[in-house]
Formats: structure tokens, C-alpha cells, sequence
């Protein structure tokens, strides 16, 4: 709509009394219906004020405008996997094995290698990726460390232990990130231990399942996890 599309700030605006005053000029007069918009357009460009310094080029990728490689794997990780919240509790960072660290962080992005994980990479499974518990759902992780119903009651034996009432979250994102506003009772360390233990034993005795042609013991995975707290 502008008359001039190829015009530069400074031929748009103009300086009056030290203040710069936008001089945008439009081929026709605005519909009705146009006018929110033209509102709307000259709201958001006198939210900006040219200065009169040198142009210079600023990194948009951090605050200070300054480029780093760092700034830019964060600008990357951010926009691949979003941004989150959840990070190993620092009570706890100095006990957990560096590879289940790893693994619980690849579990709150839904990045394990579950058989729907696997499936949503091309690879064909047999039984369409069934769960070998249950073998009646789809082994996402939501469904292998969350939902799955021997899984299920684990995480129920605990928050009953725990005299805490909850409610199932919809994946292992939300457990985790929810997990420490759960605790009752239970000492602060220990309990964050708690669902780093239960994950990882859930996932060694999982693949034992499917690899080894075990058959997936409960009350093993339940001694267990009990044994790595
Ligand atoms: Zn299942």
C-alpha cells in the first residue's frame, strides 16, 4: 500500500523538535475494514524510534546484540527443541551417573529410543511397536514410564507412600517437571532421587524385555529402583 516500496527510514520519517515523527504515504485512502490495520501499523512502527548513531550489525540471537557461538547453540536448541524448564535438580547432580543424567534428559523431550520413537524414524517393528507389557498400546514413552498400567501403580505405590493425592500427567515432561511440588514427607534429596531410579530401572528391565526375551518383572523393577536409591 505504501506509495514508495522501496523507500528507507529516512525517507518515511522526519525529525520535528528533536522528535522523529513516522511520514508514511499510501497509494489510496483505507477501506473501513482497513483501518484496525492502518491502526495497528502505526502503533507498532512508533514503538520504534530511529537514533541517529552509525547502522551497525546486532546479533539477534542475545540480548547484548553481540554474536558468540555459545549465544548461537542456544538460538539453535531453542528453536529445534524449544525452550524448557527442567534441568537435574542441583541437590542431586553430583549423585546421578552421568548416563542416566543423559537419559532423563533425553526422556523429558520424548528423544528415548522407544519403539514409536523408532517408528516416527522409518524403522518397521514387529507387532506395530506394541508395549511388551501390555502389548495392547503403542510404546511411546509416555505410555512406557507413565501409563502403562504395571508402570502405573509404581509411580501410585509411591505418591500413596507419600499420603499425596495426584493426578496422572500426560507424559514424562510433565511428571518430571511437576515431581518436586509432589513431596510431602519425603526428605528433598531422596525424593528427587526417587524418579531418576525408577526411570532408569523401568528402561534397563524394558530392554531386557525386548532384547533379551525376558519376560518384564514388576517386582524387580520395583527392588531395584529401591537398590539404586
Ligand atoms: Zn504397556
Amino acid at each position: 500500500m505504501a506509495t514508495d516500496k522501496i523507500a528507507t527510514v529516512a525517507d518515511v520519517g522526519i525529525k520535528e523538535q528533536d522528535r522523529w515523527k513516522w511520514d508514511v504515504s499510501f497509494r489510496r485512502k483505507f477501506f473501513d475494514w482497513e483501518l484496525e490495520q492502518h491502526q495497528r501499523f502505526l502503533k507498532l512502527t512508533n514503538s520504534v524510534v530511529p537514533i541517529d548513531e552509525d547502522d551497525f550489525l546486532y546479533w539477534k540471537g542475545d540480548n547484548a546484540g553481540l554474536f558468540s557461538v555459545k549465544g548461537l547453540c542456544r538460538f539453535v536448541e531453542d528453536k529445534k527443541y524449544g525452550r524448557t524448564d527442567w534441568q537435574i535438580p542441583k541437590s542431586i547432580k553430583q549423585m546421578i551417573p552421568a548416563k542416566v543424567g543423559v537419559f532423563m534428559w533425553q526422556l523429558q523431550r520424548d528423544r528415548v529410543a522407544t519403539k514409536a520413537c523408532l517408528m516416527t524414524r522409518g524403522m518397521v517393528l514387529p507387532e506395530e511397536g506394541m508395549c511388551n507389557m501390555c502389548t495392547s498400546n503403542v510404546e511411546s514413552s509416555a505410555h512406557l514410564f507413565v501409563h502403562c498400567e504395571i508402570i502405573w501403580q509404581f509411580w501410585c505405590r509411591i505418591m500413596q507412600r507419600e499420603g499425596q493425592n495426584w493426578v496422572v500427567p500426560q507424559d514424562m515432561k510433565s511428571l518430571l517437571l511437576e515431581w518436586g511440588n509432589w513431596r510431602i514427607k519425603t526428605d528433598k534429596i531422596l525424593w528427587d532421587i526417587i524418579s531418576y531410579a525408577l526411570c532408569w530401572s523401568i528402561w534397563l528391565e524394558r530392554n531386557n524385555t525386548v532384547f533379551n526375551d525376558k519376560t518384564f518383572c514388576a517386582e524387580s523393577v520395583w527392588d531395584l529402583h529401591l537398590a539404586r536409591i
